[in-house]
């Protein structure tokens, strides 16, 4: 059990309370960008000692025995729990978690600074790997977006942000964490990109995103959920370009990249909110009002 210090709002809360996943578990408590301290152990738990600093990700079980998890892609297990969707979350002062899902944040001294990193960090890494390329595009300069800048820099590749048309707030964030070109959605980047991660869940964003990638290309949609994705030409697929999404996470990219995070010094841009006041924050996230991300306090 672990007492919540943090956690942080992410868009598949929304997707969540609105209603948009299948076969929730109702009543359900959201929230899987959680940073909070053990206080108690369950029986032969051995990993944790009292106190310490945990995180709890949205991967919150797998079964260890399908055939998914057998060939190391248990982010696509058949029977998976997943925090704060199947099973209960962090909008909360306290969390019971699988200890095989939680992990030591031993060296994170801030809570609030470290809950975003526990989806946008980890889920967005994922889709990083996958992306890969050295100008890479990011359609939705929100929490995601604005820590894989930082490391994509910290790498040395370089970053288009796209942003909604006109939003100049998030272009001016964007711009302050070092990328190289930041723009609206509805434009064309200075140069093609080697690969696009698209984080809004707006399916028209996938034939803008084609159109920009190079031959052989990649757009990778992060998401969990999407509009419909409207019909477009084949030739802005055509030449290799290639269209994937990604699912959840592994505990492999949660361990890469809370490893890669501090070495790349990656600052989260949060706005603090009460746990109180989670329906606020959450309204703020649906409507863009804030940058970064919003972390709830209990
Ligand atoms: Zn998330
Ligand atoms: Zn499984």
């Amino acid at each position: 059990m672990v007492e919540v210090e943090a956690c942080a709002v992410c868009r598949t809360d929304l997707h969540v309370v609105d209603g948009e996943l299948p076969e929730p578990r109702l009543p359900v408590v959201p929230g899987h960008e959680i940073v909070g301290r053990v206080v108690a152990l369950g029986a032969g738990v051995t990993a944790f000692q009292p106190g310490q600093r945990v995180g709890i990700p949205w991967l919150g079980h797998t079964c260890g025995c399908c055939s998914y998890c057998r060939e190391g892609d248990e982010n696509l297990c058949d029977r998976p729990l997943f925090t704060g969707y199947t099973r209960d979350g962090g909008f909360a002062t306290h969390v019971v978690a699988d200890a095989h899902f939680a992990f030591a944040l031993d060296g994170f001294a801030d809570p609030v600074a470290a809950a975003p990193l526990m989806c946008a960090g980890l889920i967005g890494w994922r889709c990083f790997k996958k992306a890969g390329g050295r100008r890479i595009g990011l359609y939705g300069f929100g929490a995601a977006a604005h820590i894989l800048a930082q490391v994509a820099r910290w790498q040395g590749r370089e970053v288009y942000a796209f942003t909604s048309p006109g939003d100049a707030a998030a272009q001016a964030h964007a711009r302050s964490l070092g990328v190289r070109w930041a723009g609206g959605s509805d434009e064309a980047p200075p140069e093609p990109l080697d690969a696009a991660i698209i984080f809004a869940p707006v399916g028209a964003l996938v034939p803008r995103a084609l159109a920009a990638v190079r031959k052989g290309g990649r757009v990778v949609c992060g998401g969990i959920h999407m509009s419909d994705i409207p019909a477009f030409p084949y030739r802005i697929l055509w030449e290799e370009r290639q269209v994937l999404s990604v699912a959840n996470l592994t505990r492999e990219d949660a361990v890469e990249f809370l490893a890669i995070a501090p070495q790349a010094g990656v600052r989260t841009t949060t706005t603090v909110y009460p746990l109180e006041r989670a329906n606020e924050a959450l309204a703020d996230l649906r409507h863009g009002r804030f940058q970064g991300a919003a972390v709830l306090v209990p």
